[in-house]
């Protein structure tokens, strides 16, 4: 006999034998509790947790579709079952619609078992789905050697106490340290050795810190350290001498006696940057420039960042860049490996400098968000990226475009009707266009984005999920966005076969986003034996240099013409 836990919202003392006698003959041993009233109900709900509810649909002081509200507002993923006397299809429809499962008439008890086995099912492909995203998560948020968080964490962690930060006016402070040497010992003594090594010092340096406080492994041996509630931002010394001290007693690796020098670099929130990337990267410069003092520590001084006044003047210039047509894309195509076709391309914006030569736009993208250029980039982008791909359409070649959208553009009110008037002003189909978003961008204003997201998806254009995986949110939290695709983020693809780690979470992205009924395309396959095995796993597209780098328009139909693969049409 499986044991059930079964609450009856029921009247009737009869039907509830009649339910009961029904559950005993499927070979269940229901443990069972019966409520008639909405109090009592929330009661048995609070008690202890149940495997099944079957309600009555209309009782005298009570009803099968408040049941029903009162379940899912404790956030219970219970099977509910309606039964009921008599039952109308409207009626029917409104609780399935209300979330019932399923709902049987009295007369049909039959029905009863077939049902609950069903949902009972369904419940435990659904939580084993959300121990899936669980372990993604921990998979690709901890660093496996330290058990530390990895830097993708800590970059959201940083986020986060900035803007708690902000909000409560407190500083914040980030440390950089790399162990110096730390190669030789890894070359010398070899990598368990130096994988022991690291989880000895994250060891002294984690009880070197206040449980607030969070230790990363931000990768090699470079640690980031963040101080997320120090009282003034001079405080930071103490801090940093400590680390020092903890780390002066000799390390014994392998019976040798190890001693690990550090250089820290240090940069505070609001001093020196008000958002994670500026004060992770300004924290990494300090470091740099302490090691070229030769001190222990250094504190982030503009005068020690070689970039900023480039930076700045490069953004000034940037202003012109578009004007002056110094923009331009490259197009990298998508491959569908069922069919050995391409089927899009991804669109990706250079800028052809005068001086710099080709700048990437890893170099300007972020500072065009923080300098309001990102608006006039981006309907750029649209336009220039749906003509060409109407010229492709004029050979006979109907390619799909996918358009890159910053985080700045996802919230941006105006961002409908720049998409609308592009489409307009280029006669393009909405289905032609596939826009990719990060996670991280919609997680920044989670209501706004999905109001552009879904206005988007009305005028028919098609939605992509870029670099899933590096966010902090699970698909389940998506899923009420009209996507259609998720890109697995290269930096588990490009790996995957030396990597058992990255291998894994891309076996188990594709799982996922097929669960959800989403296209799962793999990014950064760079050789061969990655394409194949993911055509063995199931992976719908791919896109890397393996298949072909970004290219201009021009000799993207060159390519096309020549390479071994068919075309297929945007469908
Ligand atoms: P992304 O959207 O993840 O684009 C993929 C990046 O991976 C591109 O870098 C591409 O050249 C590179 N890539 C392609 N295949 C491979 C491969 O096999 N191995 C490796 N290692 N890399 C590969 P790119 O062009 O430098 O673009 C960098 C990022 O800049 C893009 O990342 C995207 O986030 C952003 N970006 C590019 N164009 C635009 C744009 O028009 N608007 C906005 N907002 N962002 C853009
Ligand atoms: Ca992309
Ligand atoms: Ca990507």
């Amino acid at each position: 006999m499986k044991p059930l836990r079964v609450l009856l919202v029921e009247d009737s003392e009869d039907d509830v034998e009649l339910i009961l006698r029904e559950l005993r003959r499927g070979g269940f041993a229901p443990e069972f509790k019966r409520v008639e009233t909405y109090e009592d109900m929330d009661d048995a709900l609070s008690r202890q947790s149940w495997d099944l509810i079957i309600s009555d649909y209309s009782m005298p002081h009570f009803d099968g579709l408040r049941a029903l509200q009162l379940t899912r507002s404790k956030g219970a993923d219970i099977p509910f079952i309606i039964v009921s006397g008599s039952i109308g299809e409207d009626t029917a429809v409104a609780a399935m619609k209300a979330g019932a499962h399923d709902y049987l008439l009295k007369g049909n008890i039959a029905r009863l078992l077939p049902a609950i086995e069903r949902e009972l099912r369904e419940v435990r492909v659904r939580q084993g789905r959300q121990q899936a995203d669980e372990t993604i998560q921990r998979l690709a948020y901890t660093d496996p050697i330290t058990g530390l968080p990895n830097r993708t964490r800590f970059r959201e962690l940083v986020q986060e106490a900035i803007a708690e930060g902000q909000r409560e006016q407190r500083p914040v402070a980030m440390l950089l340290m790399d162990l110096d040497h730390f190669k030789d010992v890894n070359d010398t003594l070899g990598h368990d050795y130096g994988d022991s090594l690291l989880q000895q010092v994250s060891l002294r340096l984690r009880s070197a810190l206040f449980s607030p406080d969070v230790i990363a492994r931000l990768g090699g041996d470079e640690f980031g350290i963040l101080l997320p509630k120090i009282a003034a931002a001079d405080d930071v010394k103490f801090v940093v001498r400590k680390l020092h001290q903890c780390l002066e007693v000799p390390f014994m690796i392998g019976g040798i006696p190890i001693v690990v020098e550090t250089s820290i670099g240090v940069a505070t929130m609001p001093e020196h940057a008000d958002n994670a990337d500026t004060l992770i990267l300004r924290a990494d410069i300090a470091m740099y420039h302490a090691k070229q003092l030769a001190s222990d520590y250094a504190v982030y001084t503009p005068e020690s960042n070689p970039h900023s006044h480039e930076r700045l003047g490069l953004m000034a210039e940037l202003r012109n860049a578009i004007e002056q047509n110094q923009l331009l894309l490259q197009f990298q195509p998508k491959l569908e490996l069922k069919t050995g076709r391409i089927i899009g391309c991804e669109a990706l914006v250079r800028w052809q400098h005068p001086r710099l030569g080709l700048v990437p736009p890893d170099k300007f993208i972020l500072a065009a968000e923080h300098t309001g250029l990102i608006g006039p980039l981006t309907r750029w982008v649209l336009v220039e990226s749906l003509t060409r791909c109407q010229s492709t359409q004029s050979n006979g070649n109907a390619l799909r475009v996918s358009v890159n959208l910053s985080a700045r553009s996802l919230h941006d009110p105006q961002l409908t009707k720049m998409i609308a008037d592009a489409l307009d002003a280029t006669g393009a189909n909405p289905n032609q266009l596939m826009l990719e978003v990060t996670e991280s961008a919609i997680v920044l204003d989670p209501k706004r984005a999905s109001d552009n997201l879904m206005e988007l998806s009305r005028m028919g254009t098609l939605l992509s999920i870029d670099d899933f995986g590096t966010g902090y949110t699970s698909l389940a939290s998506i899923k009420h966005l009209p996507v259609n695709e998720i890109k697995i983020d290269k930096s588990f693809v490009t790996n995957m076969l030396v990597d058992n780690k990255d291998a894994m979470i891309v076996r188990t992205v594709i799982d996922l986003g097929h669960n959800f009924g989403l296209t799962v395309v793999a990014e950064g396959v760079e050789t061969k034996e990655v394409l194949d095995v993911l055509s063995a796993l199931g992976c719908d597209e791919a896109q890397g240099f393996f298949i072909s780098k970004p290219q201009s328009c021009e000799q993207l139909q060159n390519w096309l013409s020549t390479s071994p693969y068919k075309i297929g049409s945007a469908g």
